[in-house]
């Protein structure tokens, strides 16, 4: 059987994982938004310094290099026909299979208080990409 996983946090990593181990005649596509592989939980590292955002890499063998699994990265999924278990980002196909597994996590959320939405510097910790603007700006920090 062919597996789709949609995303690439621990919840999808820990499913393919499984399925190779379980089934190891089986084949995983992994499509996730994200382009690197990280912790979230180590975001604050990233954020002092301590860590690199390598090093928040938490698949340390080779599961994304084995011959029956493969990572589509970058690709918001947008679209998921249940029927023939296809997912879409935009009008792009890129993959079908057996099975489709949603791992998406979740995102954070600015809550609706006085002028937080749309005021500079205000950020979410949730992606890479948080940290990163994090850190941006509190170089210049006061
Ligand atoms: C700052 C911070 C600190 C934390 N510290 C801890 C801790 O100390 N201990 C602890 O147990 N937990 C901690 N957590 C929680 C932990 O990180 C989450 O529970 C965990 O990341 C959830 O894993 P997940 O795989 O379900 O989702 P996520 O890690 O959110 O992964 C979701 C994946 O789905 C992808 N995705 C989303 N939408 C799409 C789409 N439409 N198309 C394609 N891909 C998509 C994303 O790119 C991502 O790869 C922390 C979280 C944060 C943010």
């Amino acid at each position: 059987m062919k597996h789709i996983i949609i995303g690439i946090g621990a919840a999808a990593v820990s499913a393919a994982r499984t399925i190779l181990k379980e089934k190891p005649d089986d084949s995983v596509v992994i499509v996730s938004e994200d382009r690197e592989v990280y912790s979230r939980c180590m975001l604050h590292k990233f954020i002092s310094g301590e860590r690199s955002a390598e090093s928040l890499n938490f698949i340390n063998d080779d599961l994304l290099s084995g011959k029956n699994i493969r990572w589509i990265k970058g690709k918001t999924v947008t679209r998921l026909d249940a029927g023939t278990k296809t997912v879409y980002s935009g009008g792009e196909e890129l993959a079908s299979g057996d099975t489709v597994l949603i791992a998406t996590g979740s995102v954070s959320v600015t809550p609706p208080i006085g002028e937080l939405k749309t005021a500079k510097n205000v950020f979410g910790l949730r992606h890479l990409s948080d940290a990163r603007a994090i850190a941006d700006c509190a170089k210049t920090a006061k």
